[in-house]
């Protein structure tokens, strides 16, 4: 493994070897362990043997000959690149890197999250489709469905996300693609991937899974039956709220056939240096993921059965509603997310939010600082009050994502502005 990690195009060209970049991988990583695949897939290392992934901030390609542009142009091959919109070798390290990491085929790395939602649904999406989703999203993505599909003649029906009888009902044979968070946004439902994945694949519905609170280290959504994954790489994949970014990931037919056209042509590709911040995120993924667990459940068992709140809910406490799927889904543990009811309403949770001295008022989440937000006010602000509270975003919901701070300082913190709260 070390000799061929090592293996440079000068020896490649010495020995005569034609392995071509794709190939290599494929043999370097085959029996490789997710943490090991996040520190090393997807590596494509120049003449100058670097350690640190290289960034090719690079717009363009120069050709050898005319020829080499036209057959290029036909069809590049798999260390070959035309157009920075279209690939580009640093963008590609951090799409094969996560793709390998969730055991998927392919991937293609975009602007942000969004643009990997709007762009996976609108790649594979035509008028007269039908797409069932569940209520309960983050609110971008619910503006997507809600307003931008629907215009352009696709039927949206939306369920509630934890109800296998409502998906059951809505999917119909004219169901092109089901779309649902596994977690959702702020209220924490998990919906079960594998009977809903059954449902629609019994109608030969596309299952579209936005992935990002289950994050890629508690996720085995392939497994489970996801045919696409979407994360926001702008949460836990960077981790450090320095850059946007997101991808989409699936089979190589849908990601090049579907996918890359679509997204090639209308631009929203992820930036050289943004794929660089999200490689460097990854290796350290795992380890900021599995901290930020940790905090997030010691916070929830420190904050339940406190007299201000009237509700606590994190997936990976025992006392969630669907905690025994948390268990079979993601392995037990209940992410990096949060949240919390004051009830006193908006007035106790603005108290507690100017009260904390080391958790941030912010909306990003999966950060390594520990960030609090009010939904009902920021953002979820736009949703009317009745659709409000079908989701749960009472005026008391505070959501907090936990971050690698030290816990008894953390809770120290969240407890002390409770108390401020009274
Ligand atoms: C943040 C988020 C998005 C959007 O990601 P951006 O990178 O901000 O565009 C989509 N879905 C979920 C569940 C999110 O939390």
């Amino acid at each position: 493994m070390k000799a061929l990690l090592s293996l440079d195009p000068f020896f490649e060209v010495f020995l005569g070897l034609k392995l071509c970049q794709a190939d290599m991988e494929l043999k370097m990583t085959d029996n490789w362990k997710p943490r090991t695949r996040a520190v090393h897939g997807g590596t494509r290392r120049s003449q100058y043997g670097e350690v640190s992934e290289a960034i090719f901030l690079t717009q363009g390609y120069v050709y050898n000959d005319a020829e080499s542009a036209e057959s290029r142009f036909l069809e590049a091959g798999p260390d070959e690149f035309v157009y920075a919109r279209y690939g580009n070798p640093t963008v590609r390290m951090f799409e094969e890197r996560i793709a390998l990491l969730e055991g998927a085929e392919d991937a293609f790395a975009t602007a942000s999250g969004m643009a990997a939602v709007s762009g996976a649904l609108m790649s594979m999406l035509k008028s007269g489709d039908k797409v069932v989703s569940a209520r309960a999203l983050f609110g971008s993505c619910l503006y997507v469905l809600e307003e931008i599909l629907v215009r352009f003649g696709i039927e949206v029906v939306f369920v509630d996300g934890t109800s296998l009888a409502d998906w059951e009902a809505a999917i119909t044979p004219e169901t092109k693609a089901v779309f649902f968070e596994s977690i959702s946004n702020p209220t924490l439902e998990v919906i079960d991937i594998k009977s809903v994945a059954q449902l629609a694949h019994a109608v030969s519905a596309i299952v579209v899974v936005d992935n990002v609170f289950a994050t890629p280290v508690f996720s085995d959504a392939i497994a489970q039956g996801a045919d696409v994954l979407i994360y926001s790489a702008t949460k836990h994949i960077d981790g450090q709220g320095r850059a946007l970014g997101g991808v989409v990931i699936g089979t190589r037919e849908f990601i090049r056939k579907t996918v890359e056209p679509y997204m090639k042509h209308t631009g929203g590709c992820m930036s050289p240096f943004t794929a660089w911040i999200m490689l460097k995120g990854l290796e350290t993924m795992e380890l900021r993921v599995r901290a930020q667990t940790d905090n997030a459940l010691k916070l929830a068992i420190a904050l339940e059965g406190q007299p201000t709140l009237s509700q606590v809910i994190y997936p990976g406490h025992p006392n969630h509603a669907q905690h025994a799927l948390v268990k079979t889904q993601m392995g037990g543990k209940g992410g990096t997310v949060l949240s919390i009811d004051l009830k006193e309403g908006q007035v106790a949770a603005f108290r507690f939010l100017n009260a904390l001295k080391i958790c941030l008022i912010s909306n990003n989440l999966g950060d390594a600082k520990s960030i609090v937000t009010h939904p009902s006010t920021t953002t979820h602000q736009r949703l009317p009050q009745d659709q409000k509270d079908v989701l749960g975003i009472t005026p008391g919901l505070v959501r907090i994502s936990a971050g690698i701070e030290d816990s008894d300082d953390l809770i120290a913190d969240v407890l002390q502005a409770l108390e401020q709260t009274i």
